[in-house]
């Protein structure tokens, strides 16, 4: 028995003799927002560093950078961003970090946009931003920050490909759930709060035929009036609202029209764990399920 003993003991004290490699130095990541930050744990994995500028509980559209932002992407190695002029933020922070080491990544590169009448009226790029809500773009996102990541540090370049393709096949995996079950109401008519949900729709077959309100727009008696007219033109079987957003007009619109209020969320704000995004997701497919049916 000591004899074993002796032999187990010996490699230990071997290896206790070696040189202590240096530890691979992990690059500091931040992301925008929620998607950028679940998609980009995804594929940095539990132990990166990551940060997200937008906090949990706040939204990311017309978000004001914070002076805690600006240090976070002074000292960053990697920016992930979803771009398509989404975070109108960063482009003040970039100029004020001064940072110009970092690599910044557009998530979205190579991604056709959908109009966006919006981003129209403010005469941005013309595209609609809220393309993380397809799960088959999201996997040209993932795509997109795993290469920035691997282009930024080629030292843990195989950690981020094997990171990256077991979060594609989860998407895989969802993108089937979401076809299958949405076959059955193809052509459904729905109508959201914001216009978050134009690449979902088009994946799936799916009409989002009306936006209940713009995020900085006051609504208008005029407008109450139009989403109660496409609520009935489209015979639409519930009101979809947001998590946390000032739904009164809503409410009374689908209390009027006897309709049920139901959410359907953008995941523009949310909790910061690994499967928050298929969580919701996979609850947004049940409620989309339950107003088209
Ligand atoms: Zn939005």
């Amino acid at each position: 028995m000591l004899k074993i003993l002796r032999w187990l003991a010996l490699p230990i004290v071997a290896l206790g003799a070696l040189p202590v490699p240096a530890q691979v130095k992990k690059p500091k990541v931040v992301a925008t927002f929620l998607p950028m930050y679940l998609f980009t744990r995804g594929v940095v994995g539990k132990e990166g560093q990551l940060e997200v500028l937008v906090p949990p509980g706040s939204s990311a559209h017309e978000y004001q950078a914070t002076p805690a932002n600006a240090q976070s992407v002074a000292k960053a190695d990697v920016v992930v961003m979803n771009g398509l002029d989404f975070e109108e933020f960063m482009e003040g922070l970039i100029k004020n970090a001064g940072n110009k080491k970092a690599k910044l990544v557009d998530a979205s590169k190579g991604i056709k946009p959908l109009g966006d009448k919006k981003a129209e009226k403010h005469s941005h790029s013309g595209g609609n931003p809220h393309v993380w809500l397809d799960p088959v773009l999201a996997m040209q996102q993932v795509t997109n920050i795993r290469d920035g990541l691997v282009s930024a540090d080629p030292t843990n370049a195989q950690a981020y490909k094997t990171n990256a393709a077991s979060f594609i096949k989860q998407l895989q995996q969802l993108d089937g759930e979401f076809k299958t079950r949405l076959a059955p109401v193809k052509g459904c008519k729905f109508i959201a709060f914001h216009d978050a949900f134009p690449y979902l729709a088009k994946r799936y077959g799916l009409q989002q035929e009306a936006v209940v309100e713009l995020p900085e727009d006051a609504l208008t008696p005029k407008d109450i009036q139009r989403v109660k007219t496409a609520a009935q033109k489209f015979k639409v079987k519930g009101m979809l609202s947001e998590p946390g957003v000032d739904d009164k007009r809503l409410q009374q619109i689908a209390q009027e029209l006897k309709l049920p209020v139901k959410t359907l969320d953008p995941l523009e704000s949310g909790k910061l764990e690994p499967d928050y995004y298929f969580q919701v997701m996979r609850q947004n497919l049940a409620t989309l399920e339950s107003v088209c049916k």
